[in-house]
């Protein structure tokens, strides 16, 4: 070919699935030397289900009442988490209330007015309030030790229940740790803003050690930003609005194109079309032989 090699290099990523915003962009992947991976729709596949239903005591209700409730509070939110609540409900063919007021902070949750109440529905790190009942994080500890998501529902500031969420790992999760750690000299590193047990679990099941949980948003930009003080190249890759500040603030970010959130795709370098995770060293490689023609 007479093209150049950047932009025969961009070519070749979209053969490959990754579509590379700028040529730029494939000379800064081919120095990449730091990987942080995300975990709900990167690592997995991001199609959770709920597999898990809690009522506590405190809040009266039954199982498809506390689904019903949440999955009206969820019903606006792009998370995930939230669609497996949705969907979840839909398969129970259970009625959802119109939610208002709806507002989502990114690694926390939701919260909207159902049917006259304040609910709100997330991480149980961030949302129970620091005198909850004992009673109430032993049932949150059960669903994180069986590996699931906990997912804390409250009405008017009094938690009624919690939803253990599952995801798979994504097919080729393991073989794409084990290529990045090959061509980075060091395994990647998980950001995510769940719980510590269930992230570290699915981490030991590809091969990575160094976990980072309970990040919020800012927190996923800290860690890069400490990391690429030292001098390193960092590639993020995610797929949610709680990573586009971490994939604005990298050397490089990719996002998941097919799960991934509309911030994540604007504000990423590259995306991943093809919904692949195995696309990512793949392309790395690609643009570290680009760069040596270039150079
Ligand atoms: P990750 O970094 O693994 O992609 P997020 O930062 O998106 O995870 O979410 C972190 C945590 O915040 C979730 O594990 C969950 O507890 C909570 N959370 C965030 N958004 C939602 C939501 N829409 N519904 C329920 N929980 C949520
Ligand atoms: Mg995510």
């Amino acid at each position: 070919s007479t093209m150049p090699p950047l932009l025969s290099a961009i070519a070749n990523a979209g053969r490959h699935g990754v579509l590379a915003k700028s040529a730029v962009v494939m000379e800064r992947l081919g120095r990449v030397d730091t990987v942080a991976l995300d975990k709900t729709g990167t690592l997995t596949e991001g199609t959770p289900r709920v597999v898990d239903l809690r009522p506590l005591p405190d809040g009266g209700l039954t199982d498809d009442e506390l689904l019903a409730l949440a999955a009206a509070a969820e019903r606006p939110s792009e998370h995930p988490l939230a669609r497996a609540v949705v969907d979840a409900a839909r398969e129970r063919r259970l009625p959802l209330a119109e939610a208002t007021d709806f507002a989502s902070v990114p690694g926390r949750g939701v919260s909207a007015g159902v049917d006259g109440h304040t609910v709100r529905v997330g991480s149980p790190a961030r949302l129970l309030p620091a005198d909850a009942d004992p009673a109430h994080r032993e049932v949150v500890r059960e669903v994180e030790d069986a590996g699931h998501t906990a997912v804390v529902v409250l009405r008017d500031g009094v938690p009624v229940g919690v939803l253990g969420i599952a995801d798979r790992l994504r097919p080729d999760a393991t073989a794409t740790v084990a290529a990045l750690t090959e061509l980075t000299g060091r395994p990647p590193v998980l950001l995510t803003g769940d719980n510590e047990r269930a992230a570290r679990r699915l981490a030991a099941e590809v091969g990575i050690t160094d976990v980072r949980a309970g990040l919020l948003p800012q927190d996923k930009v800290a860690a890069v930003r400490a990391w690429e003080r030292e001098g390193r190249n960092v590639l993020v890759v995610g797929d949610g609005v709680n990573d586009a500040p971490a994939l604005a603030a990298a050397h490089t970010g990719v996002a998941m194109g097919k799960a991934g959130s509309d911030l994540a795709l604007e504000t990423a370098d590259a995306v991943v079309v093809r919904d692949e995770l195995a696309t990512v060293p793949a392309v790395v490689r690609l643009s570290r032989t680009a760069r040596r023609l270039v150079v």
